[in-house]
């Protein structure tokens, strides 16, 4: 509801095809051995599966103190790790932990088709916290047979094979062994098909054995109160169970279900209350660990509205039982961690922007009757994480707005933020090869990989900051949702695009420093351009027209500036060798052409004029070329790009010195496989039970 995630993003989409070096930009300390010259983003690929890494950007400019609070909050965040597996399935824990016994102590021949079959199936349970597809909500099936299942068992000696109490290894061996290769059995984690019982049907752990979906529903609808304007968030933090024939609820704290991880969570905690950056801060701490003590909702309530308040610092974090997608009741909040650190870089950007919001509105195209006499920027928070767990690992959100709950969003505000170096680091997995194969000329495909990166950020940061804020209606006019109705989000976000391309083409980018040349904007529009043109339809499937409000935007302005230069040959379309290209041939002619379309969109939006609305989108904006959707979706084919990406988490390590904090050690793991093996390790509280 509230999380942006790849696919959708509107910056990751725009800015996708304009990635390029990858230096880093830190010179290493002379005492330690070098860092790497080169950050290789790309991991690992496996099934419909990326892994990728990001770089913690930021981090070397806290002090101590802060990277102690950043190590213990990543502490925190780890030590949850177990309970996504326990509550996205009640054998998760056992089958996991079962695997990685193979893995570690297998003494046959491990290699072959059926040895990396295995592997492939272990990481991909890995990558989805259990045997659930992350995204599908499908059961996994392994692609070895049950044959060689039992080999790998008979062959793994001295294995600690994780029984339940009173289970003997081969008794859980035969109660895993359907779970794992039957399809049938627990086919799916969330069921929302109409017509099922969406609480049995799903194979999830948030609800006991029994339970329909009619008596959970009865069960929460009873504890709300009629007019209650401050409701808790029902159900989110514990598993309903019947016991002898009452419906009631094993709550995750100290003490409770999940406590042996919540104790370690809170230990954590405590020490990052310890070092908190200010007093708002360590209260928000101080809430959440009362909140984990005892479960209380009310109190976790109380803790999000402490924390949306607590805003000076330069750390931040997310924690806690939160999301409820993974529920088909929506009751049940998954665990999640992440921790963040402020975006030194992407601040000072926007606050440049946000000072200079008045010139940029009076310097607009758009008539002056719509313009803003006293414009205030739009706040826009970029951080950087620097640690994710449970929900948000290793599949990742690029952006998150919370808390959830409506109340206190309506009553207290909300945070949102962009996640800069996940976002930088899914730019950089698309490399440099894509570039050459679709940009025709030698200087664009050097103008790109030379400020591509820096281009797409000024773009996402003047959408945002400026952008949105620009323009008034007309008075008497409503709302654009209700004058422009379903085209007023497409529209909105045009207008947004314009005034970055209208900028970013502009002298006045050079003279604030925010960019040494005009280089930066041609890189943009050509990007622009080619991605609004043709780019993006690799997104849609054969038959599909363009329906997301960012893609419809995106196309509807590159087709109207491809229509309206005609004449002028402003953007030119190129075939060569049954290769398509849409190739820029006068910027300032197109720089132009987008000037007009915002001037024409803003008075759309002003006056509310449904009609040209609906003109602009579905003549522009919405009819896909089948034709090119096909070339583009081939031409990609060959950078064996995934369909979904996840990340491997830096390693933080402490660095003491006489019993003092001093620093913070960002090191990686060197596979995938390591660092779950290493979590496993180092991180697993609950029991074989999932308890
Ligand atoms: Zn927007």
């Amino acid at each position: 509801m509230k999380k942006s995630i790849q696919l959708l993003s509107a910056s990751i989409i725009a800015v996708t095809m304009v990635s390029c070096a990858k230096k880093t930009e830190k010179k290493p300390p002379v005492e330690e051995k070098p860092v790497e010259e080169v950050f290789e983003v790309k991991l690992d690929r496996f099934a419909d599966l990326q892994i990728l890494r990001y770089q913690v950007p930021g981090l070397e400019n806290l002090s101590a103190k802060q990277k102690e609070l950043v190590y213990y909050l990543s502490q925190a965040a780890l030590s949850g790790r177990d309970i996504i597996y326990a509550s996205n399935y009640k054998h998760n824990i056992q089958i996991r932990r079962t695997l990685e016994q193979i893995y570690e102590k297998y003494s046959g021949e491990r290699s072959g088709a059926d040895w990396d079959n295995f592997v492939v199936y272990l990481k991909r349970i890995w990558f989805s916290n259990g045997i659930h597809h992350h995204y599908s909500e499908k059961k996994i099936m392994p692609e070895f047979s049950q044959e060689y299942f039992k080999q790998l068992i008979a062959n793994t000696k001295d294995a600690n094979w994780p029984v339940l109490e009173g289970e003997t290894p081969e008794q859980m061996i035969s109660k895993l062994t359907p779970v794992l290769f039957d399809p049938k059995i627990d086919a799916k984690k969330v069921n929302k098909d109409k017509g099922v019982d969406k609480v049995k049907a799903s194979a999830n752990n948030y609800y006991g054995d029994g339970i329909s979906e009619s008596e959970a529903e009865a069960f929460y609808k009873k504890q709300m109160v009629a007019g209650d304007s401050t409701p808790v968030e029902f159900g989110l933090n514990s598993k309903l169970v019947k016991e002898n024939g009452k419906l009631v609820e094993l709550t995750y704290k100290s003490g409770g279900r999940y406590g042996a991880a919540m104790d370690k969570m809170i230990f954590w905690l405590e020490k990052a209350k310890g070092v908190a950056e200010n007093e708002a801060q360590a209260k928000h701490l101080g809430m959440l660990i009362e909140y984990f003590r005892t479960g209380d909702l009310k109190k976790w309530d109380e803790t999000n509205i402490q924390w949306v308040a607590t805003t000076e610092g330069d750390i931040d974090f997310i924690l806690g039982f939160i999301e409820v997608y993974g529920d088909a009741m929506s009751y049940k909040g998954a665990f999640e961690g992440v921790i963040e650190i402020k975006d030194f870089d992407a601040s000072k950007r926007m606050k440049v922007m946000s000072d200079n919001a008045q010139w940029f509105e009076d310097n607009s195209p758009i008539m002056a009757e719509h313009k803003k006499k006293n414009v205030v920027g739009v706040s826009y928070k970029v951080v950087n994480a620097a640690m994710e767990s449970g929900d948000a690992a290793p599949s990742t959100p690029i952006g998150v707005n919370l808390p959830n709950s409506n109340w206190i969003r309506s009553t207290h505000g909300s945070k949102s933020v962009s996640l800069g170096n996940i976002v930088q680091s899914y730019n950089d997995a698309s490399g440099e090869g894509s570039i050459d194969e679709f940009y025709l000329r030698e200087d664009s495909r050097e103008r790109i990989k030379k400020y591509g990166k820096l281009s797409g950020k000024l773009h996402t940061a003047m959408h945002e900051v400026i952008g949105h804020a620009s323009g008034k209606i007309n008075p008497g006019v409503g709302t654009p949702k209700e004058t422009l109705k379903n085209y007023s989000n497409t529209l909105e976000e045009a207008r947004a695009d314009l005034v970055a391309l209208y900028y970013i083409y502009d002298q006045k980018l050079v003279d604030l420093g925010l960019m040494e040349s005009l280089d930066v904007g041609k890189a943009e529009f050509d990007g622009y351009i080619m991605n609004g043109m043709m780019l993006q339809l690799r997104r849609l499937e054969p038959g599909e027209n363009v329906e997301e409000d960012h893609m419809r935007n995106r196309q509807l302005i590159a087709q109207w500036c491809y229509a309206k230069g005609k004449d002028k040959n402003v953007i030119e379309k190129i075939e060569e060798n049954g290769k398509t290209y849409f190739v820029v041939n006068d910027y300032d002619a197109l720089r132009t052409l987008f000037g007009e379309l915002l001037r024409e969109i803003q008075r759309i939006k002003s006056e509310g004029d449904y009609k040209s609305a609906e003109k602009l989108v579905e003549t522009y904006g919405v009819i896909a070329d089948q034709d090119l959707m096909k070339q583009v979706k081939e031409r990609y084919e060959k950078f064996n790009l995934a369909p979904y990406s996840g990340f491997l988490q830096p390693t933080l390590t402490p660095v003491m010195n006489d019993g003092a904090f001093t620093d913070l050690k960002v090191s990686y793991d060197s596979t995938f496989a390591e660092q779950m093996m290493r979590y496993a390790k180092d991180y697993s509280f609950l029991g074989n039970d999932g308890n």
